[in-house]
């Protein structure tokens, strides 16, 4: 399927300069939502996962449905603060300061095979911070995946070593 197709540009948001990849077109077709769940399913061939952890908060679109088509449990990362249970952090680099990550320290067992899944890999921080999260828990980063790569941005060198898929790469 082209899912290029289905991803609107948006210049200048969230500000100027940035041209944002929108993926609601997609989200909106039955059709192209159902397909690239099938096609992120196919990049793992086969694949045995335990945990899929979704980031906050377009992570949490598609990680769900994955984990359930995977037998596996869905894990949220998110921003400082929302999170009820106790938690591990991680922090990151934005274009200016940091932010942090936050996941439950119940989430994941040690051993466990984790899927770790967001909509776009852009300069790689976000990513990088989750797969941290992950291996503070003991958990194993079997793949990183994506609907959207930023190649340009070279996210994939912080990501040093994990396989990582996606469905579009700019
Ligand atoms: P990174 O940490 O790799 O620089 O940024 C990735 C995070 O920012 C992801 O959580 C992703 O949702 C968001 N992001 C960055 N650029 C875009 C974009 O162009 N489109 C969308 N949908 N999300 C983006």
């Amino acid at each position: 399927m082209d899912f290029e197709s289905y991803i609107r540009d948006i210049e200048d948001f969230p500000k100027p300069g940035v041209m944002f990849k929108d993926i609601t077109p997609l989200l909106k077709d039955p059709l192209a939502l159902t397909k690239a769940c099938d096609a992120l399913m196919k990049s793992l061939n086969g694949l045995k996962i335990d945990k899929v952890v979704g980031v906050d908060s377009r992570g949490f679109i598609f990680a769900p449905m994955l984990a359930a088509k995977l037998d596996a449990g869905f894990i949220p990362v998110r921003k400082k603060g929302k999170l009820p249970y106790e938690t591990i952090s991680e922090s990151y680099e934005l274009e200016y300061g940091t932010d942090v990550l936050e996941m439950h320290t119940d989430a994941i067992q040690k051993g466990d095979r984790v899927l770790v899944h967001d909509d776009v890999l852009a300069t790689g921080g976000t990513a990088s911070a989750v797969c941290k999260l992950v291996e503070q828990l003991g958990g194993e980063v079997i793949q990183c995946n994506f609907l959207i790569q930023l190649t340009f941005l070279k996210g994939a060198d912080k990501l040093n070593g994990y396989p990582i898929e996606s469905l579009l790469k700019y």
